[in-house]
């Protein structure tokens, strides 16, 4: 009886001891906050800590909050005793530079945190357009070199295609993106997948001249009329080796009169 009691009360020792180790109701002090202060951003510019505009105080963890005061530089912007305990604030309504923020959390218990705090950089608008221009200007250089390639590849393209340009009269092939009537030759083209997509149209290289212009889709039946209407436009100014027989011999009746 006595090996067993010893036992148990051992055991009831194990067991406690565990319970103190593992629990984190008792690991936790007010020192080390399961909260965290996040900082959202509504409207405005943010770069790592640099940040600009209008954003959201809120904090992340437990959920038995009862208040939270949030903080600038330790000093006060506001009390929020609501759920969700979110604050929106906007950079400009404190000075430019560095600001430290933190959140004080009383939570249903009753018990105060601190949560760790967040080092903010608050940007000027200069700052903000510097900044913005370190983001944007490798893109614009990017896009404006994607251009030029793209460009060049479709030249390269279309010159091996067409040397000599499209015969008058040929069946296109439209494929996908439809086809066109170029606004500098008047002539059926195809619209390419690669032509720049805009409101009224696509931006395109027409394959007879080779000049770009807005080209809208244009009805199949009407593209096709127009390769007809490309045939009896040369019937109109034939040259001489393809005038036919009876051209020829009105042409020759006619020189005889004067001679
Ligand atoms: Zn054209």
């Amino acid at each position: 009886m006595k090996t067993s009691k010893s036992i148990f009360t051992s055991a009831v020792l194990v067991t406690l001891l565990l319970v103190l180790i593992c629990s984190p109701v008792w690991a936790q002090t007010p020192e080390t906050p399961t909260y965290r202060l996040n900082i959202n951003r509504d409207f405005g510019y943010g770069n790592g800590a640099d940040i600009k505009g209008l954003f959201t105080l809120k904090v992340v963890g437990p959920e038995d909050l009862a208040s939270v005061s949030y903080y600038i530089d330790g000093e006060l912007m506001s009390a929020v005793t609501v759920s969700p305990f979110s604050y929106q604030f906007n950079t400009s309504q404190y000075g430019f530079g560095p600001h430290d923020l933190t959140a004080e959390v009383t939570n249903t218990a009753g018990k105060v945190f601190t949560t760790p705090a967040r080092h903010m950089n608050f940007l000027s608008a200069e700052q903000e357009s510097a900044g913005m221009a370190k983001i944007v200007g490798p893109l614009l250089l990017l896009m404006v070199g994607v251009f030029i390639v793209v460009g060049l590849v479709q030249f390269a393209v279309l010159r091996k295609r067409n040397p000599n340009g499209i015969p008058l009269g040929t069946q296109r092939n439209y494929g996908y993106a439809g086809g066109s009537i170029c606004s500098h030759c008047g002539r059926p083209t195809p619209r390419h997948m690669w032509g720049f997509n805009i409101a009224i149209g696509k931006f395109d290289r027409c394959e007879n001249c080779g000049k770009w212009s807005v080209m809208r889709a244009v009805p199949y039946d009407i593209l096709r009329a127009a390769e007809i209407a490309e045939k009896s436009t040369s019937a109109d100014q034939p040259d001489f080796n393809h005038k036919s027989d009876e051209d020829k011999l009105r042409e020759l009746i006619d020189k005889s009169k004067y001679e």
